[in-house]
């Protein structure tokens, strides 16, 4: 029976671990559990398949000078992380450039066009029926300017699979009950989605892949020992693995243990923030908000609510700033949302390529080494689908051809 050793235990990693094992194989799952969760179980559960233009764009470009001196426009610049984000900006440059994001968006159109049809399917692998909840998102803004012009981008952005239609009158209702801010404009993406509840998605995908048979291995890979054009991993408990493929999916923590090898891997920790608020008086069943002023995003799961928010470009350990947790409870309270008081605060990171596509593909150093990491915004839409097309890798055995876009190579 063929044997994997997948690094990394986020949605990724673990989404891989589970595909392989349909496929038969005996399945490692390395990873520290640390108490520091990573982005995969705090981010905003946004199903986010409407994004199909990666965010290396001039259009970005354009927003950035309003987005750092906005009250919450959401971007950080660190000054003591320059030498993380200097280099970076250079490559998001020249990856802007138009034939370039063109290229990448139809690369991301491609992934994202089954990515809700993949969580459907997961979900029916996990046995969590109401985990998935394809009833879209809303945006809404506040000043009739920014409203104005917020409809017009989405109203007539190319989306993919999804798109927008302006809210309905019942739909207007039920948000101006939630806010005090008056509601210039909403709209409501069809064919987005939520995850119903992240520590549910978590609990049920690890208990799957033990009850398969897999072994959970909590330690840190160090290194990727290289001999005779395959890989080794190397544990900080000490121990060696060895394995048919090893997959590293580690998120932010993929970057070292490839550069060692010798692949060029220019990702950074794009850190984001989460409050949670009691979610007593917010109603259950409905879809993630996107205050597109605040560029904050608020989802109710099972028994909290979570305001999340920042683009903070950073190393991945650096502390973290108090001061962005109490502006995006601030945000909340500005726009007088019915939250119970603050339960607790996050910080993580996204791990984020200069032309923010993912990286998913066959190393050309090691024979039976594999990646899946870099999905930026959008790992937790991704982590099915990219699942599964690891899995097609690594039954045929060689580069896919139409996974060329997001092979490593093109930083080489
Ligand atoms: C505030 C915020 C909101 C977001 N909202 C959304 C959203 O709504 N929708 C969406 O699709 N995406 C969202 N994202 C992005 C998404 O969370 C990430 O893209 C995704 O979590 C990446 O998943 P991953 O499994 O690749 O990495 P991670 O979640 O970072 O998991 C990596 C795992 O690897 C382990 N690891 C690291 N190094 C090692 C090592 N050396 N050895 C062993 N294990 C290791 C870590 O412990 C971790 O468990 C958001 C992110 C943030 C920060």
């Amino acid at each position: 029976m063929p044997s994997s050793v997948v690094v990394g235990g986020g949605a990724v990693g673990t989404a891989i671990a589970q595909t392989l094992q349909l496929s038969g194989f005996t399945v490692s799952l390395i990873d520290p559990c640390d108490a520091q969760r990573p982005a995969s179980w705090g981010n905003a559960g946004h199903i986010a398949i409407e994004q199909i233009a990666p965010l290396a764009s001039f259009a970005t470009l354009r927003g950035v000078p309003r987005r750092l001196v906005a009250a919450h426009g959401g971007l950080s610049l660190p000054l003591r992380a320059l030498p993380q984000w200097l280099p970076f900006s250079v490559r998001f440059l020249l990856a802007a450039r138009p034939g370039r994001a063109a290229a990448g968006k139809e690369a991301l159109r491609q992934l994202l066009a089954d990515a809700m049809a993949a969580w459907e399917r997961y979900a029916v692998q996990l046995r969590q029926p109401g985990l998935v909840r394809a009833d879209g998102h809303f945006i809404v803004w506040s000043h009739p300017a920014a409203a104005e012009r917020g409809r017009r981008n989405w109203l007539e952005a190319d989306c993919g699979q999804a798109y927008f239609r302006e809210a309905s009158a019942d739909e207007y209702t039920q948000l101006r009950m939630l806010t005090v801010k008056p509601i210039a404009g909403a709209i409501r993406c069809v064919g987005s989605g939520q995850i119903a509840d992240l520590d549910v998605f978590a609990t049920a995908a690890r208990a799957a892949f033990l009850a398969a048979g897999g072994a959970m291995i909590r330690s840190r890979a160090v290194r990727l020992a290289h001999e005779a054009g395959r890989v080794r991993v190397e544990l900080a408990s000490g121990r060696h693995l060895d394995a048919d493929h090893v997959i590293v999916a580690a998120g932010v923590g993929s970057r070292p243990l490839l550069e060692q090898l010798g692949h060029r891997v220019p990702l950074i920790a794009e850190r984001g923030y989460h409050v949670q608020f009691g979610a007593q008086r917010w109603p259950q069943t409905l879809p993630p908000i996107v205050f597109e002023e605040d560029a904050t995003i608020v989802t109710r799961f099972q028994d909290v609510v979570r305001a999340s928010s920042y683009l903070e470009f950073n190393r991945p350990m650096a502390p973290a700033d108090p001061h962005k947790w109490d502006r995006i409870e601030a945000v909340t309270r500005e726009w007088g949302l019915p939250l119970a008081p603050r339960v607790s605060t996050w910080v993580g990171s996204r791990p984020t390529f200069p032309d923010y596509l993912p990286a998913i593909g066959k190393s050309r150093i090691a024979d039976n080494l594999y990646y899946a990491f870099g999905h930026q915004h959008l790992g937790l839409t991704l982590a099915p689908i990219t699942a599964e097309l690891m899995g097609e890798m690594i039954r045929g055995g060689g580069i896919a051809d139409h996974l060329g876009p997001f092979d490593l190579a093109r930083f080489d």
